[in-house]
Protein backbone atom coordinates (compact mmCIF):
# COMPACT_ATOMS: atom_id res chain seq x y z
CA UNK A 1 0.00 0.00 0.00
CA UNK A 2 1.01 3.67 -0.77
CA UNK A 3 1.21 6.22 1.65
CA UNK A 4 -1.79 8.51 1.35
CA UNK A 5 -0.30 11.22 3.74
CA UNK A 6 2.94 11.77 5.52
CA UNK A 7 3.22 12.86 9.62
CA UNK A 8 6.18 14.15 11.38
CA UNK A 9 5.12 13.56 15.00
CA UNK A 10 7.83 14.75 17.91
CA UNK A 11 8.24 11.24 18.12
CA UNK A 12 7.92 7.13 16.62
CA UNK A 13 8.33 4.70 19.00
CA UNK A 14 8.73 1.43 17.01
CA UNK A 15 7.92 -0.89 19.93
CA UNK A 16 11.55 -1.01 21.45
CA UNK A 17 13.13 1.82 20.01
CA UNK A 18 12.40 6.14 20.29
CA UNK A 19 12.98 8.06 17.10
CA UNK A 20 13.03 11.96 16.89
CA UNK A 21 10.72 13.46 15.05
CA UNK A 22 10.75 10.97 11.48
CA UNK A 23 8.99 11.56 8.86
CA UNK A 24 6.19 8.46 8.74
CA UNK A 25 4.42 7.73 5.60
CA UNK A 26 1.05 6.32 6.15
CA UNK A 27 -1.55 3.83 4.12
CA UNK A 28 -5.02 4.60 4.40
CA UNK A 29 -5.23 1.59 7.10
CA UNK A 30 -3.18 3.18 9.42
CA UNK A 31 -0.43 1.56 9.08
CA UNK A 32 3.41 2.92 7.56
CA UNK A 33 3.54 2.83 4.06
CA UNK A 34 6.52 4.28 1.83
CA UNK A 35 5.82 7.93 1.32
CA UNK A 36 7.81 9.60 -0.57
CA UNK A 37 7.09 13.06 -2.11
CA UNK A 38 3.89 13.68 -0.11
CA UNK A 39 3.86 17.15 1.93
CA UNK A 40 4.70 16.78 5.68
CA UNK A 41 2.48 17.48 8.49
CA UNK A 42 3.86 18.03 12.09
CA UNK A 43 1.64 16.26 14.19
CA UNK A 44 1.69 17.70 18.19
CA UNK A 45 1.91 14.33 19.78
CA UNK A 46 3.79 10.74 19.82
CA UNK A 47 2.98 7.59 17.37
CA UNK A 48 3.37 3.96 18.89
CA UNK A 49 1.95 0.61 18.04
CA UNK A 50 -1.75 0.15 19.89
CA UNK A 51 -1.01 -0.81 23.62
CA UNK A 52 -0.80 -4.05 24.92
CA UNK A 53 -2.80 -5.28 27.82
CA UNK A 54 -1.39 -8.88 28.37
CA UNK A 55 -3.64 -9.68 31.80
CA UNK A 56 -6.80 -8.04 32.44
CA UNK A 57 -10.49 -9.70 32.64
CA UNK A 58 -13.03 -8.18 30.62
CA UNK A 59 -15.83 -9.78 33.24
CA UNK A 60 -14.72 -8.92 36.52
CA UNK A 61 -16.90 -6.06 38.36
CA UNK A 62 -15.45 -2.78 40.27
CA UNK A 63 -16.09 -3.43 44.01
CA UNK A 64 -15.25 -1.52 46.60
CA UNK A 65 -11.63 -1.45 48.59
CA UNK A 66 -12.08 -3.56 51.67
CA UNK A 67 -10.91 -1.77 54.77
CA UNK A 68 -8.11 -4.98 55.18
CA UNK A 69 -5.30 -4.85 53.22
CA UNK A 70 -4.24 -8.49 51.69
CA UNK A 71 -4.89 -10.74 49.13
CA UNK A 72 -7.73 -13.05 51.37
CA UNK A 73 -9.40 -9.79 52.23
CA UNK A 74 -9.22 -8.47 48.90
CA UNK A 75 -10.88 -12.28 47.43
CA UNK A 76 -13.59 -12.13 50.02
CA UNK A 77 -14.71 -8.66 48.97
CA UNK A 78 -14.88 -9.71 45.52
CA UNK A 79 -17.10 -12.96 46.48
CA UNK A 80 -19.01 -10.98 48.59
CA UNK A 81 -20.21 -8.33 45.63
CA UNK A 82 -20.65 -11.28 43.33
CA UNK A 83 -17.76 -9.71 41.47
CA UNK A 84 -17.21 -12.79 38.97
CA UNK A 85 -18.74 -15.34 37.14
CA UNK A 86 -19.18 -18.66 38.97
CA UNK A 87 -21.27 -20.55 36.65
CA UNK A 88 -24.47 -18.49 36.77
CA UNK A 89 -25.95 -16.17 34.08
CA UNK A 90 -22.78 -15.59 31.55
CA UNK A 91 -24.17 -12.64 30.06
CA UNK A 92 -24.36 -10.41 32.92
CA UNK A 93 -20.58 -10.75 33.29
CA UNK A 94 -20.28 -10.75 29.08
CA UNK A 95 -22.76 -7.54 28.50
CA UNK A 96 -20.69 -5.27 30.45
CA UNK A 97 -17.25 -7.09 29.30
CA UNK A 98 -17.98 -5.92 25.87
CA UNK A 99 -18.92 -2.34 26.81
CA UNK A 100 -15.12 -2.75 28.38
CA UNK A 101 -13.52 -3.97 25.50
CA UNK A 102 -14.80 -1.26 23.30
CA UNK A 103 -13.76 1.48 25.31
CA UNK A 104 -10.12 -0.21 25.89
CA UNK A 105 -10.09 -0.54 21.78
CA UNK A 106 -11.33 3.51 21.72
CA UNK A 107 -8.46 4.54 23.95
CA UNK A 108 -5.71 2.79 21.92
CA UNK A 109 -4.93 -0.54 23.07
CA UNK A 110 -4.94 -2.98 19.84
CA UNK A 111 -3.77 -6.30 21.52
CA UNK A 112 -5.03 -8.24 24.74
CA UNK A 113 -4.85 -11.38 27.07
CA UNK A 114 -7.92 -11.79 28.71
CA UNK A 115 -8.46 -13.84 31.77
CA UNK A 116 -12.06 -15.00 31.51
CA UNK A 117 -13.91 -17.22 34.20
CA UNK A 118 -16.61 -18.13 30.98
CA UNK A 119 -14.55 -19.42 28.58
CA UNK A 120 -16.31 -16.80 25.97
CA UNK A 121 -14.12 -13.80 25.81
CA UNK A 122 -12.22 -14.60 22.11
CA UNK A 123 -15.34 -12.90 20.11
CA UNK A 124 -15.85 -10.11 22.43
CA UNK A 125 -11.90 -9.32 22.04
CA UNK A 126 -12.19 -9.63 18.11
CA UNK A 127 -15.61 -7.78 17.88
CA UNK A 128 -14.04 -4.27 19.89
CA UNK A 129 -11.55 -4.27 17.16
CA UNK A 130 -8.49 -5.92 19.07
CA UNK A 131 -6.70 -9.19 18.45
CA UNK A 132 -5.66 -10.95 21.56
CA UNK A 133 -6.56 -14.49 23.54
CA UNK A 134 -9.14 -15.47 25.49
CA UNK A 135 -7.08 -17.67 28.33
CA UNK A 136 -9.90 -19.97 30.05
CA UNK A 137 -9.12 -19.88 33.20
CA UNK A 138 -9.47 -22.91 35.30
CA UNK A 139 -9.65 -23.52 39.31
CA UNK A 140 -10.02 -26.90 41.27
CA UNK A 141 -7.05 -28.51 43.23
CA UNK A 142 -8.49 -31.71 43.40
CA UNK A 143 -9.48 -31.45 39.42
CA UNK A 144 -6.73 -32.88 37.08
CA UNK A 145 -8.39 -32.33 34.01
CA UNK A 146 -10.90 -29.67 32.46
CA UNK A 147 -13.01 -29.64 29.42
CA UNK A 148 -10.98 -27.82 26.57
CA UNK A 149 -13.17 -24.72 24.89
CA UNK A 150 -13.37 -23.09 21.28
CA UNK A 151 -11.44 -20.58 20.88
CA UNK A 152 -9.20 -20.68 24.07
CA UNK A 153 -6.30 -21.50 25.53
CA UNK A 154 -6.63 -23.18 29.17
CA UNK A 155 -5.22 -21.41 32.12
CA UNK A 156 -4.42 -22.75 35.92
CA UNK A 157 -5.87 -19.79 37.86
CA UNK A 158 -2.74 -19.96 40.70
CA UNK A 159 -0.71 -22.97 42.49
CA UNK A 160 -2.94 -23.25 45.33
CA UNK A 161 -6.03 -23.37 43.41
CA UNK A 162 -5.28 -26.08 40.45
CA UNK A 163 -4.01 -29.52 40.75
CA UNK A 164 -0.26 -29.75 39.59
CA UNK A 165 -0.92 -32.06 36.64
CA UNK A 166 -3.53 -29.60 35.24
CA UNK A 167 -0.57 -26.69 35.81
CA UNK A 168 1.90 -29.52 33.85
CA UNK A 169 -0.69 -30.10 31.05
CA UNK A 170 -1.24 -27.09 30.25
CA UNK A 171 2.20 -25.68 30.46
CA UNK A 172 3.36 -28.39 28.20
CA UNK A 173 0.37 -28.31 25.72
CA UNK A 174 0.85 -24.76 25.09
CA UNK A 175 4.67 -25.05 24.47
CA UNK A 176 3.82 -27.45 21.86
CA UNK A 177 1.39 -25.11 20.17
CA UNK A 178 3.66 -22.77 20.03
CA UNK A 179 1.33 -20.35 22.07
CA UNK A 180 1.84 -18.33 25.77
CA UNK A 181 -0.05 -19.68 28.42
CA UNK A 182 -0.32 -17.49 31.94
CA UNK A 183 -0.60 -18.20 36.23
CA UNK A 184 -1.52 -15.84 38.43
CA UNK A 185 2.27 -16.44 40.79
CA UNK A 186 3.79 -15.13 43.94
CA UNK A 187 0.93 -12.40 44.41
CA UNK A 188 0.99 -13.20 47.83
CA UNK A 189 2.89 -14.91 50.59
CA UNK A 190 0.09 -17.15 51.47
CA UNK A 191 1.06 -18.83 47.90
CA UNK A 192 4.46 -19.74 49.34
CA UNK A 193 2.65 -21.03 52.72
CA UNK A 194 0.34 -23.31 50.71
CA UNK A 195 3.09 -25.16 49.46
CA UNK A 196 4.31 -25.97 53.09
CA UNK A 197 0.85 -26.85 53.89
CA UNK A 198 1.01 -24.13 56.53
CA UNK A 199 -1.05 -20.74 56.19
CA UNK A 200 -4.93 -20.16 55.40
CA UNK A 201 -5.18 -22.09 51.98
CA UNK A 202 -5.50 -25.11 53.23
CA UNK A 203 -8.41 -24.56 55.54
CA UNK A 204 -10.18 -22.20 52.67
CA UNK A 205 -10.12 -24.93 50.67
CA UNK A 206 -11.20 -27.72 52.78
CA UNK A 207 -14.03 -24.95 53.77
CA UNK A 208 -14.60 -25.31 50.25
CA UNK A 209 -15.43 -28.90 49.94
CA UNK A 210 -11.94 -29.41 48.06
CA UNK A 211 -10.41 -32.86 48.79
CA UNK A 212 -6.44 -32.26 49.41
CA UNK A 213 -5.73 -35.89 50.45
CA UNK A 214 -4.04 -36.47 47.20
CA UNK A 215 -2.20 -33.39 47.43
CA UNK A 216 1.80 -33.63 47.81
CA UNK A 217 2.67 -30.62 49.73
CA UNK A 218 6.10 -29.95 47.87
CA UNK A 219 8.07 -27.38 50.58
CA UNK A 220 9.40 -25.63 47.13
CA UNK A 221 9.13 -21.60 46.49
CA UNK A 222 6.23 -21.49 43.68
CA UNK A 223 8.95 -20.65 41.09
CA UNK A 224 10.24 -23.81 41.96
CA UNK A 225 7.30 -25.56 41.91
CA UNK A 226 6.29 -24.56 38.50
CA UNK A 227 10.16 -25.37 37.14
CA UNK A 228 9.68 -29.13 39.03
CA UNK A 229 6.17 -29.31 37.12
CA UNK A 230 8.55 -28.57 33.85
CA UNK A 231 6.20 -25.30 33.42
CA UNK A 232 8.79 -23.05 33.53
CA UNK A 233 9.10 -22.19 29.99
CA UNK A 234 9.68 -19.65 27.56
CA UNK A 235 5.91 -20.20 27.09
CA UNK A 236 4.87 -19.44 30.37
CA UNK A 237 3.59 -15.81 31.09
CA UNK A 238 3.99 -15.18 35.28
CA UNK A 239 1.35 -12.59 36.55
CA UNK A 240 2.66 -10.44 39.31
CA UNK A 241 5.77 -12.08 40.99
CA UNK A 242 5.71 -9.45 43.89
CA UNK A 243 6.94 -12.02 46.79
CA UNK A 244 9.64 -13.45 44.03
CA UNK A 245 13.27 -13.34 45.36
CA UNK A 246 16.28 -13.17 43.92
CA UNK A 247 16.95 -17.16 43.55
CA UNK A 248 13.77 -17.39 41.59
CA UNK A 249 13.99 -14.45 39.28
CA UNK A 250 17.45 -16.39 38.31
CA UNK A 251 15.20 -19.33 37.60
CA UNK A 252 12.99 -17.59 35.70
CA UNK A 253 15.47 -15.85 33.85
CA UNK A 254 17.17 -18.91 32.75
CA UNK A 255 14.20 -20.69 31.86
CA UNK A 256 13.43 -17.42 29.68
CA UNK A 257 10.22 -17.03 30.94
CA UNK A 258 8.09 -13.67 30.80
CA UNK A 259 6.79 -11.91 33.71
CA UNK A 260 3.60 -9.69 33.66
CA UNK A 261 3.85 -7.09 36.15
CA UNK A 262 0.43 -5.07 37.19
CA UNK A 263 1.71 -2.66 39.87
CA UNK A 264 -1.50 -0.70 40.25
CA UNK A 265 -3.43 -3.77 41.03
CA UNK A 266 -0.49 -4.96 43.23
CA UNK A 267 -0.90 -1.48 44.84
CA UNK A 268 -4.62 -1.92 45.67
CA UNK A 269 -4.51 -5.31 47.51
CA UNK A 270 -1.00 -5.96 49.41
CA UNK A 271 0.18 -2.83 48.55
CA UNK A 272 3.81 -4.39 47.64
CA UNK A 273 5.53 -4.26 44.51
CA UNK A 274 7.53 -6.75 42.44
CA UNK A 275 11.64 -6.23 42.30
CA UNK A 276 10.70 -5.17 38.47
CA UNK A 277 14.89 -3.50 38.73
CA UNK A 278 15.67 -7.39 39.49
CA UNK A 279 14.10 -8.70 36.34
CA UNK A 280 15.22 -6.29 34.49
CA UNK A 281 18.91 -6.71 35.32
CA UNK A 282 18.64 -10.38 34.94
CA UNK A 283 17.09 -9.79 30.65
CA UNK A 284 13.68 -10.99 31.74
CA UNK A 285 10.90 -9.92 29.20
CA UNK A 286 8.69 -8.14 31.24
CA UNK A 287 5.32 -6.69 30.29
CA UNK A 288 1.82 -5.76 32.21
CA UNK A 289 -1.16 -5.92 32.60
CA UNK A 290 -3.84 -3.65 34.30
CA UNK A 291 -5.83 -6.20 36.25
CA UNK A 292 -9.49 -6.20 36.38
CA UNK A 293 -11.62 -2.79 37.87
CA UNK A 294 -11.69 -5.16 41.15
CA UNK A 295 -8.22 -3.95 41.46
CA UNK A 296 -7.56 -1.49 39.34
CA UNK A 297 -9.27 2.34 38.48
CA UNK A 298 -9.55 1.46 34.69
CA UNK A 299 -7.87 -0.38 32.58
CA UNK A 300 -5.89 1.64 30.44
CA UNK A 301 -2.34 0.09 29.72
CA UNK A 302 -0.53 4.39 29.57
CA UNK A 303 -2.35 4.90 33.08
CA UNK A 304 -0.49 1.32 34.05
CA UNK A 305 3.04 2.23 32.79
CA UNK A 306 2.88 5.97 33.92
CA UNK A 307 2.40 3.97 37.42
CA UNK A 308 4.99 2.01 36.75
CA UNK A 309 7.51 4.43 35.78
CA UNK A 310 6.60 6.64 38.83
CA UNK A 311 7.40 3.90 40.87
CA UNK A 312 10.87 2.42 39.51
CA UNK A 313 11.84 6.41 38.45
CA UNK A 314 15.39 4.68 37.32
CA UNK A 315 14.36 2.62 34.74
CA UNK A 316 14.54 4.38 31.29
CA UNK A 317 10.96 5.69 29.69
CA UNK A 318 11.73 3.70 26.22
CA UNK A 319 12.31 0.03 28.62
CA UNK A 320 8.42 1.29 30.19
CA UNK A 321 7.26 2.12 26.84
CA UNK A 322 8.17 -1.64 25.76
CA UNK A 323 6.55 -3.10 28.53
CA UNK A 324 3.29 -2.06 27.29
CA UNK A 325 3.74 -2.27 23.54
CA UNK A 326 5.40 -5.93 23.30
CA UNK A 327 3.29 -7.66 20.73
CA UNK A 328 5.53 -10.43 21.12
CA UNK A 329 3.78 -10.92 24.72
CA UNK A 330 0.41 -12.42 23.09
CA UNK A 331 2.07 -13.82 19.90
CA UNK A 332 3.89 -16.63 19.21
CA UNK A 333 7.67 -16.16 17.67
CA UNK A 334 9.16 -13.29 16.75
CA UNK A 335 6.95 -10.38 15.81
CA UNK A 336 7.80 -7.01 13.49
CA UNK A 337 5.66 -4.33 15.38
CA UNK A 338 6.10 -1.58 11.78
CA UNK A 339 4.78 -1.62 9.97
CA UNK A 340 2.64 -4.92 10.11
CA UNK A 341 0.41 -3.61 13.23
CA UNK A 342 -1.86 -0.11 13.35
CA UNK A 343 -0.03 2.69 14.92
CA UNK A 344 -1.70 4.54 17.57
CA UNK A 345 -1.48 8.74 17.91
CA UNK A 346 -1.19 9.88 21.41
CA UNK A 347 -1.85 14.13 20.97
CA UNK A 348 -0.22 16.33 22.81
CA UNK A 349 3.16 15.02 24.50
CA UNK A 350 6.31 16.06 23.48
CA UNK A 351 8.65 13.62 24.65
CA UNK A 352 8.38 10.11 26.12
CA UNK A 353 8.53 11.50 30.07
CA UNK A 354 5.39 13.38 29.30
CA UNK A 355 3.78 10.70 27.62
CA UNK A 356 4.07 8.57 31.09
CA UNK A 357 3.70 11.69 33.28
CA UNK A 358 0.09 10.30 34.05
CA UNK A 359 -2.03 13.16 31.93
CA UNK A 360 -4.46 10.95 29.86
CA UNK A 361 -3.58 11.92 26.61
CA UNK A 362 -5.87 11.56 24.19
CA UNK A 363 -5.81 8.75 21.56
CA UNK A 364 -6.60 8.11 18.06
CA UNK A 365 -5.75 5.42 15.60
CA UNK A 366 -3.70 6.45 12.50
CA UNK A 367 -6.37 4.83 10.60
CA UNK A 368 -9.49 6.81 11.75
CA UNK A 369 -7.32 10.37 10.73
CA UNK A 370 -9.49 12.07 7.96
CA UNK A 371 -6.74 12.25 5.03
CA UNK A 372 -8.14 15.31 4.14
CA UNK A 373 -7.85 17.01 6.48
CA UNK A 374 -4.77 18.25 8.75
CA UNK A 375 -4.46 16.68 12.30
CA UNK A 376 -5.35 18.41 14.84
CA UNK A 377 -4.71 18.11 18.35
CA UNK A 378 -7.62 18.64 20.40
CA UNK A 379 -5.44 20.05 23.78
ZN1 LIG B 1 -5.49 -11.42 37.49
Amino acid sequence: MTAVRAIRPHWYFDGSEAHKAPVLGMGADGRLAPGEGLPVEDVDGIVLPGLVNCHTHLEVAPVARPAERGFLPWLKGLQAAGGAYTGVDPEKFLAPARDRARAMHAAGTGMLGDISNTGMTYAIIREAGMQGVCFHERVGIDQPHHPVLADTVPVPHAVYSTHPDWIASTGREALARGLPWTIHLDEDPAEAEFLRGEGPWPGILRAFGRNLSGFHFPGLSPVAYLDALGALTPAARLVHCVCTGPEDLDRIANASATVCVCVRSNRWITGQLPDVVGMLQRGIVVVVGTDSLASSPDLDVLAELAALHRAFPSIPPGIVLSMGTNQAALEVGPIAIAPTHPLLLVEGPRTLDDLLDGTVWPRRWLADLDPSHPVEAHR
